[in-house]
């Protein structure tokens, strides 16, 4: 007779209590707990459908003066933008979760990939769609492909069987919140269930040393829905991000065992699927015959590439007593940490105006290497004065008004170079090191905000 237990779980956040609460310690959410039934098998005989041969192969500790530093053999990827953020292509036994929220292009995305290895035999599991309507995807984005296999199917115990038969070299799942296994009873895409099913992915990749892609999807407020657990379980998490209503997408890894989490990739949805964009600068910034007021350039870093930005900012009158500050794609915080500097260190009376903050193309930046592109397009709406569209900046703005320097300041005087800046606003501070006889653009170095002004402004 199995055991049958019960456990309560958060379905925002995971969290597991053996009693129903009302408030959840862990994420603060109410209401979140559901009773989920847990039948507890013995462990041994889900193990058995893929490890047969395998447990002789067990890992042995080995010196660490003998391990080799190829040990990732990656499978290349079709497609620069996915193999970047990845860390340089598939890693082998990998386990990938892929979130975003629903519609935004995930399974085209995984198609499309599935389409392109050609050389690979491929199982794509879909709990969503029907073979017809992922045979009409795949004509849409118009690639053939001998090699990739569909399953329609949810149990997760059907699945093993069929890659049993197939043995696919990679697996992409979509997705993790339709699947189901036999040893859990609750429903598909509770915690548990999707606890569960990854699980058995997880040692299906491990053991099989196959990578696994899965498809999950994320809420409206922004969490994977139901379990964090398996943001830990995997081991890389990409996200999929960009307002449904712009036409570009970001990749981006917010953890990765086998590379850096600061890469994005950046594609551009079209109607027979998503089309990588390789030079991300051209299409960002928007092309204007004359310069308008409130707008700037910065040349910003995303992980290792350098990309310019339009920044945009709109300054006015409060029209009701308390003013608005607003930011979209930059932290509102640091917003009103600029705008307080603006205030005390240079004497501009920002407290009595609403100021509306936008970076160009839906995308979202951290580099506080825009800050003085900010700055300068704030003053810029405020006093109504265009900035030529040939200046671009690069520099971080102190409490105390001074000019900053930031990382890799020469691949980004580079990248204005190559797009035909004529000047780049500097930190004095990055000078150091810098061979201005290298460079064909003009460098201007400032060390307070003053003197960027008063280059700018006169
Ligand atoms: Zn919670």
């Amino acid at each position: 007779m199995a055991k049958i237990k019960t456990t309560f779980f958060c379905q925002n956040c995971g969290a597991q209590s053996a009693k129903w609460i009302g408030k959840c310690p862990s994420c603060n959410e109410w209401n979140t707990y559901i009773e989920e039934t847990i039948k507890q098998d013995s462990k041994n005989d889900r193990l058995q459908l893929f490890s047969s041969e395998k447990n002789q192969s067990a890992n042995k500790p080995v010196l660490l003066q003998d391990v080799g530093l190829q040990n990732f053999p990656r499978i290349a990827v079709p497609g620069k933008e996915l193999a970047r953020v990845l860390g340089g292509g598939i890693v082998p036994g990998s386990l990938v979760l892929f979130g975003g929220e629903p519609g935004i292009g995930k399974s085209t995305l995984m198609l499309q990939l599935a389409l392109r290895l050609k050389n690979l035999k491929i199982l794509y599991v879909s709990g969503e769609e029907s073979e017809q309507q992922i045979k009409m995807r795949a004509e849409r984005i118009g690639i053939s492909t001998e090699t990739c296999f569909i399953l329609q199917e949810t149990n997760t115990q059907n699945i093993f069987l069929q890659i049993k038969e197939i043995q696919p070299q990679l697996l992409i799942i979509d997705s993790i919140q339709t699947l189901y296994t036999s040893h859990v009873e609750s429903s598909p895409g509770s915690v548990s269930q999707v606890r569960e099913c990854a699980a058995e992915l997880l040692r299906f990749a491990k053991e099989t040393n196959t990578p696994v892609f899965m498809i999950g999807h994320i809420t409206k407020e922004g969490s994977l829905a139901g379990p964090k657990v398996l943001e830990h379980m995997v081991d890389t998490v990409l996200q999929f991000e960009g307002d449904r209503n712009h036409i570009y997408r970001l990749l981006r890894a917010t953890k990765n065992r086998f590379g850096n989490t600061n890469e994005m990739g950046i594609y551009e949805m079209q109607g027979e699927g998503l089309k990588e964009v390789l030079n991300p600068s051209e299409i960002l910034i928007t092309h204007r015959q004359n310069a308008t007021s409130g707008v700037t350039i910065a040349a910003t870093m995303e992980g290792n590439r350098p990309m310019m930005i339009e920044t945009q900012a709109l300054v006015s009158s409060a029209a009701y007593g308390t003013p608005q500050r607003s930011s979209t794609g930059f932290d509102l915080r640091r917003l009103s940490m600029l705008l307080a500097v603006l205030e005390k260190r240079c004497g501009f009376k920002l407290g009595v105006k609403d100021v509306f903050i936008n970076i160009a193309g839906g995308i979202r930046v951290e580099d506080p290497g825009i800050d003085l592109a900010l700055v300068c397009a704030i003053l810029s709406s405020n006093e109504d004065l265009p900035i030529p569209q040939t200046i671009c900046f690069a520099a971080e703005v102190g409490l105390t008004g001074e000019i900053r320097p930031v990382s890799r300041v020469e691949q980004r005087i580079l990248e204005a170079e190559k797009l035909g800046f004529e000047k780049i606003v500097i930190s004095s501070f990055n000078l150091k090191g810098l061979n201005l006889r290298n460079h064909k653009i003009e460098i201007i170095a400032v060390s307070k905000m003053e003197e960027a002004f008063s280059h700018l402004f006169g």
